[in-house]
């Protein structure tokens, strides 16, 4: 690889890091493995960076957006760092994490995320109609090829999961989709365990259905009673924020089961979602820490046709790693940011963000999570001389992508497609324009 300008006072290393991934995770790393002196090429699935914060992150959050997309491109501009977008690293993807290992970078951090998708594993999930939250945002953020997928809302949208994903999903239905009545909202345990923050719940609480809100207090008063909670006091931090006026008009109630686990999807006989089986639910006192909950075998059906799973997130095997017990596995019990395979450190494969723990936090903790990670990444890298094989990985690197028919592209190249999305949203009279599918933005460069 030859070694471009260092920024003052860093020396070249001579050893050359690939990270692959270039959501905050990975983006974070590049920067604190360059500033190191290393010579860094990042690879990324997506033609564009920055992963979750670009195509998670719900779209009116024009600001915290635009704010995330300036750091990543001051990282992008570092003279030690080359970006090389839309290229999957998995089996089946365009290259596997064997074959980038026999490159002869010095070390590989991986940033991958977590893609895989989290269900509960019962009967009728496969009926049409049944979604995972992280495929739905990526769909409305405009994500390839999400971007295509059939997405057919019915009139009740029930959402499993308490935390802000489920927020997102349900600030989208109520803003976006007219023909939706009813979002139900299945909480496992109470509504004292909630997960969303107040902000969050703050762009919805105006949609809430109070008279349903109070029968369903009313509903779970003796299990709340039972451990000493107060049901009164629960419904006004339920109800605090529901005067903040939605953004835009909207007919969608809001509802919410607590204490209420699903148990089946049940489907009709055109194999769409025509309810959900449900099992009610009491809480479990548990020393020390919120309680728990226990199916009460008292079940129903809850008329819904939809439903959506937002309770998380897994890491995908298919980058051909271990999974351990949050992410990928890695060494020291989990401690350590080196992989693990066998019981033994994997030689200069290390793990950072959500690929180590999936759907870990926001993107301070990705970040932080990705500077701590590249201290034992450099660290390591300091014990070791570069091999000579370092000095050739990055063109390596290009052949076997060009033997593979991959088309890499490059920083300069994304920019052009960042200049002509901006010229289109601008032309449009948009907040943003993006482009829908890999093909339509390859072809957008090609042409200026
Ligand atoms: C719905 C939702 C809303 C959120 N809203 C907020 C918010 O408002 N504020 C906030 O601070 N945080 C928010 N977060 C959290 C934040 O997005 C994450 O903390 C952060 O993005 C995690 O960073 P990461 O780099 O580990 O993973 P990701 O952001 O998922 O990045 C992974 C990157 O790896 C690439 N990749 C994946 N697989 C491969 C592969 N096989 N080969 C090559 N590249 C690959 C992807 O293209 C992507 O660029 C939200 C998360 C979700 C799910």
């Amino acid at each position: 690889m030859v070694v471009r300008s260092a920024k003052a006072g860093v020396e070249a290393t001579g050893h050359a890091v690939a990270v692959v991934g270039a959501g905050p995770a990975g983006m974070f790393a590049a920067r604190a493995l360059a500033a190191a002196g290393h010579e860094v090429v990042i690879i990324n699935r997506d033609i564009k960076p920055g992963g979750l914060a670009e195509y998670g992150i719900y779209p009116d959050k024009i600001k915290m957006k635009s704010g995330l997309r300036k750091q990543f491109w001051k990282i992008l501009e570092e003279p030690r760092i080359r970006y090389l977008g839309g290229v999957r690293v998995a089996e089946g993807g365009d290259m596997t994490l064997k074959e980038l290992r026999g490159l002869g970078f010095s070390a590989l951090v991986l940033a991958v995320g977590a893609q895989g998708t989290k269900l509960l594993g019962l009967p009728g999930e496969q009926a049409e109609g049944v979604y995972h939250a992280k495929d739905l945002v990526y769909w409305y953020n405009r994500l390839p090829p999400f971007t295509d997928m059939a997405v057919r809302f019915g009139r009740r949208v029930a959402i499993v999961g308490v935390g802000n994903v489920m927020v997102d999903i349900a600030h989208w239905i109520v803003l976006n989709e007219p023909g939706v009545e009813e979002v139900v909202i299945l909480c496992r345990r109470g509504p004292a365990e909630r997960k969303y923050t107040p902000k969050e719940i703050s762009y919805i609480a105006a949609a809430f259905d109070r008279e349903r809100l109070a029968a369903e207090i009313e509903r779970i008063r003796p299990q709340l009673e039972a451990v000493g909670q107060d049901p009164e006091g629960l419904l006004a931090e339920l109800t605090a924020s529901c005067d903040v006026p939605l953004s835009g008009p909207s007919a969608v109630r809001v509802t919410f089961e607590f204490l209420t686990s699903p148990v089946a999807i049940e489907a009709d006989e055109a194999g769409r979602v025509a309810g959900v089986r449900v099992e009610r639910n009491a809480l479990v006192p548990r020393e020390g820490g919120e309680p728990g909950s226990r199916g009460l075998g008292q079940f129903e059906v809850l008329p819904i046709d939809t439903m959506v799973y937002a309770i998380g997130d897994s890491v995908d095997p298919a980058l051909g790693l271990p999974v351990g017990r949050d992410g990928f596995a890695t060494a020291q019990g989990g401690d350590s940011y080196q992989a693990e395979e066998g019981g033994a450190p994997v030689d200069g494969v290390f793990l950072v963000g959500w690929s180590r723990r999936a759907s870990d936090g926001l993107v301070g903790k990705a970040r932080q999570d990705a500077e701590i990670g590249c201290v034992e990444v450099n660290a390591w890298l300091a014990a070791r001389a570069p091999e000579p094989a370092a000095a050739g990985a990055f063109d390596r690197l290009m052949a076997a992508l060009a033997g593979c028919g991959a088309d890499p592209m490059a920083t300069e190249a994304v920019r052009r497609l960042v200049e002509i999305e901006d010229a289109r949203a601008e032309a449009e009279g948009l907040e943003e324009f993006k482009f829908g599918t890999d093909a339509e933005m390859r072809a957008a460069i090609l042409q200026i």
